[in-house]
């Protein structure tokens, strides 16, 4: 990390610098870029897990400077979900984010963020924000526009050279690669497998609200796309999906949404047809609402 930057500036939480506003910033990388050093950012809502410190350490294998932004990102969150619950632990975040490789935090503020007028929103029309999540009947597209202008501002805002996304947002992941595309940001995105419990459970900060018996049923979802792989490879992608349904109805979960999709273009998928095809689920399970997928490449 750059010498010179100005203690006064920072507030150093567990050896890494915690940064608040875009002012400074742009102040802590200018020398980064000056040399012309990549910066890679791997965007997060905090309360870190191994899935976030798989992006942290690809990140700080590639790239000179790892920017890991902190924003619970009220945007994203609809009226009736957890935004006031979200679990929040800045310090033990830092000290996560030190040892897997992080050069500094960016933990703005709402206000920093959305200052007050602010009036401009993003949004990846179609497909891509209307289906899985931004179903109406379930997130809505509101929840993409969120997530699509938030990642705008950090883009335009640390101005990575590469960005970091999990495989577990599958859809998010789609989205944010088309969003850099069509608005020529010039940034990579890489995305990462989604990293696993023991029993398979993948990763997530709203695994927390889980209690016991809820979370021993919750291995479910992906054992159930395991299924679903499975009986697609061996028979058709019906098949694939009866098996996973069997699997959630044996752990008394009634998924949200359980789909094939074209990987690419969320389009439906109704066989394998030598593209890849995303199978994705989501269940409220006790007072979590999860997701999963599994990718079938061809
Ligand atoms: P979040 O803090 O939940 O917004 O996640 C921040 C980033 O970490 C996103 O790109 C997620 O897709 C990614 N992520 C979350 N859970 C996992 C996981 N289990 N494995 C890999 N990446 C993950």
């Amino acid at each position: 990390m750059d010498s010179n930057y100005s203690e006064s500036l920072l507030a150093t939480r567990g050896g890494v610098p915690t940064i608040r506003s875009k002012a400074e910033l742009r102040d802590a990388l200018s020398d980064t870029r000056a040399d012309g050093r990549s910066v890679g950012l791997v965007p997060t809502m905090g309360c870190l897990h191994q899935g976030h410190l798989s992006l942290l350490r690809a990140a700080h294998a590639e790239c000179d400077v790892v920017v890991m932004s902190l924003f619970v990102n009220p945007t994203q969150f609809g009226p009736d979900e957890d935004l006031d619950r979200y679990p929040r632990d800045e310090e033990r975040d830092a000290r996560l984010a030190a040892d897997a490789g992080a050069a500094l935090i960016y933990a703005p503020a709402v206000e920093e963020v959305y200052p007050s007028g602010f009036a401009t929103q993003v949004e990846v029309s179609g497909d891509l924000s209307q289906v899985l999540d931004g179903d109406p009947a379930r997130r809505g597209a509101r929840h993409f526009r969120g997530v699509a202008t938030i990642v705008a501002k950090l883009f335009n805002t640390v101005q990575p050279d590469v960005a970091y996304f999990g495989q577990k947002d599958a859809q998010q992941a789609v989205l944010i690669r088309r969003m850099a595309r069509d608005l020529d940001f010039p940034v990579r995105i890489e995305v990462l497998p989604t990293v696993r419990e023991a029993d398979g459970l993948a990763m997530s900060s709203r695994n927390s609200y889980l209690g016991e018996e809820d979370r021993r049923r919750a291995a479910a979802l992906s054992r159930a796309l395991r299924a679903a792989e499975q009986g697609a490879r061996a028979g058709s992608l019906t098949t694939g999906l009866a098996a996973a349904r069997r699997q959630l109805a044996a752990a008394g979960i009634e998924p949200e949404y359980l789909e094939a999709r074209d990987a690419e273009e969320l389009s439906p998928a109704v066989e394998l047809n030598g593209r890849p095809i995303l199978i994705a689920v989501a269940a409220q399970i006790g007072g979590a609402r999860l997701i999963d997928n599994v990718l079938i490449q061809p």
